[in-house]
């Protein structure tokens, strides 16, 4: 396993869109503990393969509170099923997007889809951060970022700023 380097805006990769995934490959299964890894380092509550670069249907996620009762989960090919009409606001942050917080409204609860690494179809139910994190991810694979739900004001000064430390780091 290793951690392997983040993906931050404004890198175009975080706008592809990602490919599904169609072998559970050993390569698919090194991603995955990779993106742990990468995830849990960072730390974070959830990650997108794209966000490590690369551009396949994969998240990694870990709502659990409590650093001694990890529960990791992989979700290949996921989707959402069903949501409420029911929304809620809710704080949230993207490792792609460090130190940025900002309120999104998103559906309250979720039905979500996808298969883990033994290859199984599950079908979950989902509210509170699990809703906010799986709905937050998947827009991932769609090269969709939170900040898209904001006003095109505090999109853009986002955006800037980061366009501004890229440059400054490349000119470094
Ligand atoms: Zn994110």
């Amino acid at each position: 396993m290793s951690i392997r380097p983040l993906v931050i805006i404004p890198d175009s990769k975080l706008r592809l869109v990602s490919e599904p995934i169609t072998d559970i490959s050993s390569e698919i299964r090194r991603l995955a503990d990779d993106m742990l890894e990468t995830m849990y380092d960072a730390p974070g509550v959830g990650l997108a393969a794209i966000q490590i670069g690369v551009p396949v249907r994969m998240v990694t996620m870990d709502v659990s509170k409590s650093d001694d009762e990890r529960q990791p989960m992989v979700l290949i090919n996921p989707e959402i099923t069903w949501a409420s009409e029911e929304k809620r606001v809710y704080e949230e942050g993207c490792l792609s997007i460090p130190e940025y917080y900002e309120e999104v409204e998103r559906p309250d609860r979720v039905r979500f889809r996808f298969m883990n690494l033994q290859g199984e179809t599950i079908e979950q139910d989902a509210d509170g951060l699990l809703a906010t994190c799986v709905q937050h991810e998947i827009d991932h694979l769609n090269g969709v970022l939170f900040i898209d739900y904001l006003s095109k004001l505090k999109r853009d000064r986002v955006m800037t700023k980061f366009k501004k430390a890229a440059k400054r780091e490349a000119g470094a």
